[in-house]
């Protein structure tokens, strides 16, 4: 299997499709790639003859070349889909005429590159393979077969006295976001103020995280000058003979 070839497919796919956060939605670049994407229940409406044919040929996910159709089953969990239709977005990119041992392993190894590529799970700062499942939206075996390959990866670079590859450097300048200064791997919209922030877990902005933690603490000493002034009540009470 020609690594390199299928690395350099997926950094095309990104460009031409504009990736630049993860996890991905494959649905809309398989779109892009002129393919129509249906669940298996929209393709029995459809076309009921090549839903009979795509449930004689696999569980997951399904793909017609003659009509340019992509399928997927939503009895699987959402992360196997994910990673069935980048497997079948494989399929596309790589030009498979047939399903063959060799093209299984090379649309698996571009789906796992795809939807989890080694620079990002390293700028990610994946510790483990629990992280990477997480970050990036992939099974616990995807993330698992994902880490093992990253840290190959890594040994890779670390022996090559860090020098990137022309392959990471072109992968690492599509990934560089010039106003942030840095490698990004997701971008979101804070759901408080509605601006971008990049690289984080969190779904609110750094800005707005302090403003909450600030009125956080301020609720929980509230609470504790609360429970000070009802002792004190009660003390004075006791006191006073009321109680
Ligand atoms: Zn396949
Ligand atoms: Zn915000």
């Amino acid at each position: 299997m020609n690594y390199s070839f299928i690395l350099s497919k997926i950094l095309s796919v990104f460009e031409k499709c504009e990736v630049n956060s993860f996890p991905i939605d494959c649905t809309e670049l398989i779109n892009q790639y002129g393919y129509r994407v249906f669940t298996y229940q929209e393709l029995k409406a459809k076309s009921p003859e090549l839903y009979d044919i795509c449930i004689a040929c696999s569980d997951d996910a399904f793909r017609d070349m003659a009509t340019k159709t992509v399928a997927y089953n939503t009895e699987a969990s959402r992360r196997r889909v994910y990673f069935s239709l980048a497997h079948e977005l494989g399929h596309i990119v790589l030009g498979h005429l047939a399903e063959t041992p060799k093209t299984e392993v090379e649309a698996n190894f571009f789906a796992s590159n795809l939807l989890a590529p080694r620079m990002a799970i390293h700028y990610a700062h994946c510790k483990n393979e629990a992280d990477v499942a997480r970050i990036f939206e992939i099974s616990c075996e995807a993330a698992q077969y994902a880490f093992d390959d990253y840290r190959r990866w890594r040994r890779y670079i670390v022996s090559r006295h860090n020098r990137m590859t022309s392959l990471d450097r072109a992968m690492y300048y599509h990934f560089y976001d010039d106003d942030y200064k840095k490698f990004v791997y997701c971008r979101k919209e804070c759901r408080y103020c509605g601006k971008e922030f990049v690289n984080s877990e969190w779904r609110i902005c750094e800005k707005c995280k302090r403003i909450a933690e600030i009125r956080g603490n301020m609720y929980d000493s509230n609470n504790a000058d609360m429970q000070m002034l009802n002792k004190w009540i009660y003390n004075m009470n006791k006191k006073q003979g009321i109680l």
